[in-house]
């Protein structure tokens, strides 16, 4: 049996153990240590802003940014349809409603040309996700943020080194999350990060995490806080993980270049940009089947699984799901809901040689054609 190739698996191949070994050695396993600090550190000086605030994980973060910029009960928050579902709940966490906006056709990110018209009163912010890898268009996301009075939440949870126009994803905007779940670009097993230039805000979501018991004080808690802490363990991974950071990146950018060169030139795929303006770092090579119905794409999935490689359907746009089809109507996002069910992303994880691109990329173009004649 061939090697099964999954979508995206961690890869600790620098000191992670070793720093494991001391946190179990040291016996600091709980959420204090010196990992903690160091990896906040070093975090923010990577994305270049002043604050990092690390917490359980992506979700968390998203929870404690939006509190941070004072979410709450009967507020809006502007965000993608097309995204992962922890964008939208983050908000519904805070008891406010997710605003949806349709995507743009060509970086598959929140089109900022609909964004104004979804503003009303009770609108709060704006969250930006970088979805898969690729930046969204900040600049004028930003205006309409400055000209309306609205915090902007960089979603970076996918993209970790994108940059726009030269600067990190995560230094843009108001705020900004990370997520280091276990196929995010690095890791820490389950894992977030809140990045910021704004110290006032930074201390808020630090009373936060921590239960809201006061730094001075112990045992005052002035607000209800959370028990959103990331472990020290965690963080020593973060910080092996970081060592290599230009690395897990460059893999990134080295796969999906070897799939464009076997990929681009079938005409029934629509492959992932990169805008000028834009450093997209590939999270997952993902592509658009123009030509196949959502039944085909999955029954592609299900062959190429019997090939040995794994393959995942693009998310379903938020404004269609359970929780969230009753807020707006469903025609208000003809771009979202055909990504979404033409999308697939493929495997992505650092280590894939070329041969293993190779052998993927055959496998998909002959399932694809297989799938289209059939
Ligand atoms: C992964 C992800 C999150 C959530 O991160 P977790 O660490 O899994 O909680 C949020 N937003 C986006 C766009 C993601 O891809």
């Amino acid at each position: 049996m061939e090697k099964f190739h999954n979508v995206a698996q961690p890869i600790l191949n620098g000191n992670e153990k070793k720093y494991v070994m001391d946190c179990l050695d040291s016996t600091w396993i709980s959420s204090n240590g010196s990992y903690i600090h160091k990896f906040e550190q070093e975090f923010a000086q990577f994305v270049q802003t002043k604050h990092a605030i690390a917490c359980s994980n992506g979700t968390t973060a998203l929870h404690l940014a939006l509190m941070g910029h004072g979410v709450t009960v009967h507020d809006e928050v502007i965000v993608p349809s097309f995204t992962f579902v922890a964008t939208a709940n983050a908000v519904a966490h805070c008891g406010a409603t997710p605003v949806f906006v349709d995507a743009e056709p060509d970086t598959w990110n929140m089109n900022p040309l609909l964004i104004e018209e979804k503003i009303t009163p009770r609108t709060k912010g704006i969250i930006a996700v970088h979805l898969y890898g690729h930046p969204a268009d900040m600049d004028p996301i930003m205006e309409i943020a400055d000209k309306y009075g609205l915090f902007v939440i960089e979603d970076a949870a996918e993209a970790t080194g994108a940059e726009y126009k030269g600067k990190k994803v995560g230094s843009i905007g108001h705020s900004a999350i990370f997520s280091l779940f276990g196929n995010k670009i690095i890791t820490t097993g389950e894992g977030g990060i809140v990045t910021t230039n704004d110290g006032e805000f930074t201390q808020r979501i630090r009373l936060l995490k921590g239960q809201g018991m006061d730094p001075d004080r112990r045992y005052w808690h002035p607000v209800i806080g959370y028990n959103y802490r990331m472990t020290n363990i965690q963080a020593a991974i973060g910080c092996a993980q970081l060592e290599n950071i230009q690395w897990h990146i460059e893999q990134r950018i080295r796969i999906a270049e070897l799939y464009k060169d076997q990929l681009q030139s079938c005409s029934a795929l629509t492959m992932p940009v990169q805008k000028d303006w834009a450093k997209n770092v590939y999270w997952l090579f993902s592509v658009l089947l123009n030509d196949v119905t959502e039944a085909q794409r999955d029954e592609m999935i299900e062959r190429l699984v019997r090939l040995g490689i794994e393959t995942r359907p693009f998310f379903h746009p938020m404004h269609a799901l359970p929780p969230y089809q009753h807020l707006q109507p469903q025609s208000e996002f003809p771009v979202a809901n055909r990504i979404s069910s033409q999308g697939i992303n493929l495997p992505s994880s650092g280590n894939l040689t070329a041969e293993e691109i190779h052998f993927i990329s055959d496998s998909f173009k002959k399932v694809l054609s297989d799938v289209l004649h059939n």
